[in-house]
């Protein structure tokens, strides 16, 4: 029983020694008919499906490039601005009255934070003033009964 492993093997190896020289021949002549008429080459299923294969993957990947080269990637600056964005920010109190500007995600509202001028947490949401004392300066609106004022100038914000 161990040795009929090996003998199969052994037999299939002969048969493929016998077979090799028919196939050698078949190539030969299928070569020489060829040589004589180049049409047949394209006659043959397996040269023709290579060909069709082949050119796929060149439309594939011309069709990949293409597209690729047409629709240009977008600017590293774009995506950052998408998350995130500049929040005007002064202090609340009227001895500091520092405005700075702080880069967080877009929608962020969780103020007071830290102003980096008196280290307290009184940096609240800024506003412009444009009125004409003012001209467009940044100040911490004030809540009042009549709604937001400038703390500034005391004009109404829209
Ligand atoms: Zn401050
Ligand atoms: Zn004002």
């Amino acid at each position: 029983m161990a040795q009929e492993r090996p003998n199969r093997l052994a037999e299939w190896l002969m048969l493929v020694r016998k077979q090799m020289p028919v196939v050698h021949e078949h190539f030969a002549t299928w070569l020489e008919a060829v040589r004589e008429e180049p049409r047949l080459a394209w006659e043959t299923s397996a040269v023709r499906y290579t060909a069709y294969g082949l050119s796929g993957v060149m439309l594939i990947w011309l069709a990949t490039t293409l597209t690729g080269s047409l629709t240009p990637p977008p600017p590293p600056s774009a995506r950052a601005a998408a998350t995130t964005a500049d929040f005007h920010v002064v202090c609340s109190d009227p001895h500091c009255g520092y405005h700075f500007v702080i880069n967080r995600k877009f929608g962020f509202d969780d103020f007071p934070v830290k102003c980096p001028q008196c280290q307290r947490e009184t940096g609240v949401s800024a506003r412009r003033c444009n009125s004409a004392s003012c001209g467009g300066r940044w100040i911490a609106p004030a809540r009042t009964d009549q709604g937001l004022q400038c703390p500034v100038c005391g004009a109404k914000l829209e």
